[in-house]
């Protein structure tokens, strides 16, 4: 299994970068993990769009799913995706519709955006839709995924991709919690946010710091830890010692571009 990661920016991108998304591959197959604002432009310095076999959403908040409208529009108006020759294209009976494994009440959220120009049914038309049941492994190729609740401001949930190399845990964004330190029990590599530099103040939490990154990490037993969802506004310096003195050894701190195996 091999991780690229193309955004790990929180809710705003870093300068010149993209918000959440990771690309998984392993033996032919394919998946982007969040299409958060700025990704569909580095996936396609990676790969071309219409190889990916499915895209998996954890939560349907802007910076991990708004990239799926360009992405959209690039699988239905692309000169290549049509049934005729156009631009030298030679036509397609066969176009390109990745799967889109998104959660309960994604459809209607998707409808709701693009719905507000007149273009409801876009999303729809350019993916295969599935909103996941969490309690039911989605598989993928040779991946199977899981999904567990973890608490945040809307509903969403952490996603576990394992395969015959191994089991890879992201964390979505989640406050501090036990759901994530139970779901993530014993994984081999674990992407943790760490978007704050220091604990909300007021209302509800919805987010950690690095050194709570770090905590939940030593908690579970994690093998690896990789810090993500991290502003380029943050000192990478500092996280990464605040996170690996939580976690009682190395964690490191996701870059646009970093690959990770297992
Ligand atoms: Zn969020």
């Amino acid at each position: 299994m091999r991780i690229t990661v193309l955004g790990k920016s929180p809710a705003w991108q870093d300068t010149g970068g993209a918000c959440s998304g990771y690309l998984i591959e392993e033996a032919g197959t394919t998946v982007l993990l969040e299409c958060g604002s700025g990704v569909f432009g580095k996936l396609r310095a990676h790969c071309d769009y219409t190889d990916v076999d499915a895209v998996v959403i954890s939560h349907l908040h802007a910076d991990h799913f708004i990239d799926l409208i360009p992405y959209s529009y690039a699988l239905l108006l692309t000169p290549r995706q049509q049934p005729v020759p156009v631009a030298g294209h030679p036509g397609t009976d066969d176009p390109a519709r990745p799967r889109l494994v998104a959660p309960p009440g994604a459809r209607q959220m998707f409808r709701d955006v693009v719905g507000s120009w007149g273009d409801g049914e876009l999303v729809e038309k350019a993916f295969e839709v599935e909103q996941f049941d969490p309690r039911s492994a989605v598989e993928i190729g040779p991946f199977a995924f899981r999904f567990a609740e973890v608490p945040h401001f809307i509903l969403t949930h952490a996603v576990e991709v394992s395969s015959g190399s191994g089991r890879f845990t992201f964390g979505a964004d989640c406050r501090p919690c036990e759901e994530l330190v139970e779901f993530a029990r014993g994984t081999d590599l674990l992407f943790v946010e760490a978007t704050l530099p220091r604990p909300e103040r007021t209302g509800i939490r919805g987010h950690m710091t690095p050194a709570e990154a770090g905590d939940h990490a030593r908690r579970a037993g994690a093998g690896r830890v990789v810090l993500t969802h991290i502003s380029d506004e943050l000192d990478a310096d500092w996280a990464r010692k605040e996170g690996s003195a939580a976690f009682g050894g190395p964690v490191e701190v996701a870059r646009e571009g970093g690959v990770f195996e297992l």
